[in-house]
């Protein structure tokens, strides 16, 4: 698998580090939503940020729900978004709940504008964000994520729970793929 990528950007030890530190700012973040209102819900959007929510759920010391929702914004083999489109029923019982919605990447925002709107709309009393990756210059809506991991040049890339049509999420690092493989 490693010698499908052309570069690595991000190693597993690099990620590792960052995902504590991510997990101790969600954690402060939380402590005070957690005393008004538990338990929190954590949202992560299938599938590319499974590996990552495994890694900071593990990290946080509040009582939370886990819950999943499937967004869908690269069909197939596609690597430009097409907009974004729910495809699971949200979490019952939302009212009053605080919502963590956990993403891979933020790219052009799309995925996460939606979710914030529908959560809001479902009755959750606050949605916090929290990515790994970021691209900047791809993003085309206002809302930011309320924490981001690392922020990415504008490059596809594969691993640690991201994919190219279904492969590669194993990887235990981040990188983009030789170009000849891309389809
Ligand atoms: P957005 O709605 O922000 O444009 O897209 C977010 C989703 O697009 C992410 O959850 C992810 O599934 C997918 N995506 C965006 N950029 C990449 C990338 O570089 N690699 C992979 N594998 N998926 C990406
Ligand atoms: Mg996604």
């Amino acid at each position: 698998m490693h010698q499908d990528l052309a570069e690595v950007l991000l190693d597993e030890e690099t990620i590792a580090e960052r995902v504590d530190q991510l997990a101790k700012q969600l954690a402060a973040r939380l402590d005070d939503v957690a005393t008004r209102e538990e338990p929190i819900v954590m949202l992560p959007v299938l599938t590319g940020s499974l590996v990552f929510t495994a890694d900071l759920i593990r990290r946080l010391p509040h009582k939370l729900r886990l819950d999943v929702v499937t967004v869908s914004s690269y069909p197939g083999t596609a690597t430009s978004s097409t907009g974004a489109a729910i495809h699971s029923p949200l979490p019952e019982d939302l009212d009053g709940r605080h919502v963590v919605v956990v993403d891979d990447i933020f790219d052009t925002g799309r995925t996460m504008e939606l979710l914030d709107g529908e959560l809001r709309a479902a009755g959750a009393s606050g949605v916090t964000s929290v990515v790994l990756l970021a691209k900047p210059a791809r993003h085309e809506v206002e809302l930011r994520p309320d924490l981001v991991g690392f922020e990415i040049p504008d490059a596809f890339v594969v691993g640690y729970g991201l994919d190219y049509d279904g492969l590669y999420r194993n990887l235990p690092c981040i990188g983009t793929l030789r170009p000849e493989l891309i389809r």
